[in-house]
């Protein structure tokens, strides 16, 4: 018996093995995927571009993938069709505090509009109702839960739209919220987060971050008598219930109403960032000159072009991926421009969320 069955084995592999064969004989009449060589590294900075002014999140991204920023910044490009809910939702609320805060919270509305909807595609339509629901009953409780807002803080500026020339490099910027906060006793800048997660833990060390010491360093050097004491961040969080296999956006919609009336305080979020004596002193000196002088560098006819490509044309492999999504550019790093360029189109302006303010 046991002689039997090794034979079968022995049988059932040499017919393996004879197909094997077979296969490996095949595969070599295949041809081989080579990857068509790359041109070389080149370069064209846009000047005029970086003239145009540089914001916080332009900065960010030259620091967290320089192609990226030369994709997106320099050679103006874009994924067709590329489009997020969170940004979109966080431009709605946006659009909704500056309202808000504008009238003292005697008058706001909501406005869900979707821009470049030719690009848009149906599956992001579908999910349309949902997040404009979301926004007018976000809208509607955050207006009631912070009526006291306008006890506690004077408004000094609201979506203030910053254009301030350093040391000959134009940057740009938008301050939420600029205000005198009663109880804390000095001036705070704000701002506004749309996200699915912050509490405490998540903001841990962003009296660090760029892009609020940017904006505290830009409210320290424009309003030199308005002196600065911190930052707040305004957290509106994203519901974090699910919606039912066989429920309707409606009921859904309302379920996200009634756990937002019951636990507010899971929906709205504001942590106060005190400053220290010489933190915007340090900002400056260590962390924003270094980045000035990369951009002075990178205008500079002096400074050889084999230098420039090495800072800009570099890909950080490690950032594709950020914010789980992921980055828009990663077919034409991964295939090269010349396969992939048809699915991009130019941008029309450098910083959209600036350009209508500026204009
Ligand atoms: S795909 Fe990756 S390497 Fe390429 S630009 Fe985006 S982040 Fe940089």
């Amino acid at each position: 018996m046991g002689k039997r069955i090794s034979k079968q084995i022995g049988e059932i592999s040499s017919s393996r093995l004879k197909k094997h064969q077979s296969d490996a004989s095949e595969s070599k009449t295949k041809p081989k995927r080579v990857r068509p060589p790359a041109p070389p590294l080149s370069l064209a900075i846009n000047a005029s571009l970086i003239e145009e002014g540089m914001t916080q999140s332009e900065m960010q991204l030259m620091d967290n993938c320089p192609e990226a920023w030369y994709l997106r910044y320099n050679l103006m490009l874009k994924r067709k069709g590329e489009f997020s809910w969170a940004t979109t939702y966080g431009g709605w609320m946006h659009s909704f505090l500056e309202e808000y805060y504008a009238t003292k919270g005697k008058r706001w509305s909501v406005n869900p509009e979707l821009r470049e909807r030719k690009f848009i595609t149906g599956a992001v339509l579908q999910e349309y109702e949902y997040w404009a629901g979301l926004l007018q009953i976000q809208a509607e409780i955050y207006a009631s839960h912070f009526k006291q807002d306008f006890k506690l803080y004077k408004i000094k500026e609201n979506e203030t739209l910053v254009d301030f020339t350093w040391k000959g490099v134009r940057l740009k910027g938008k301050i939420d919220l600029y205000v005198f906060a009663k109880h804390l006793k000095g001036y705070y800048v704000w701002d506004h987060k749309t996200a699915s997660r912050i509490d405490k833990q998540t903001v841990m060390g962003w009296d660090f971050r760029f892009q609020f010491m940017f904006y505290c360093w830009l409210a320290w050097k424009i309003w030199p008598k308005r002196k600065v004491k911190g930052f707040i961040v305004n957290a509106i969080r994203k519901p974090q219930i699910r919606k039912g296999e066989r429920e309707s956006t409606g009921s859904f919609l309302q379920r996200v109403r009634s756990d937002m009336l019951a636990r507010p305080e899971f929906y709205f979020y504001r942590e106060p960032l005190k400053l220290r004596a010489g933190d915007l002193q340090h900002f400056e000196d260590q962390i924003l000159t270094p980045k000035i002088n990369r951009i002075k560098m990178m205008l500079d006819p002096k400074i050889k072009d084999s230098v420039k490509i090495a800072m800009l044309r570099n890909k950080n492999t490690d950032h594709c991926l950020a914010y789980n999504r992921p980055c828009q550019f990663m077919q034409i790093c991964k295939n090269g421009f010349d396969i992939e360029q048809h699915f991009y189109i130019k941008r029309e302006h450098k910083h959209e969320e600036l350009v209508l303010e500026f204009e």
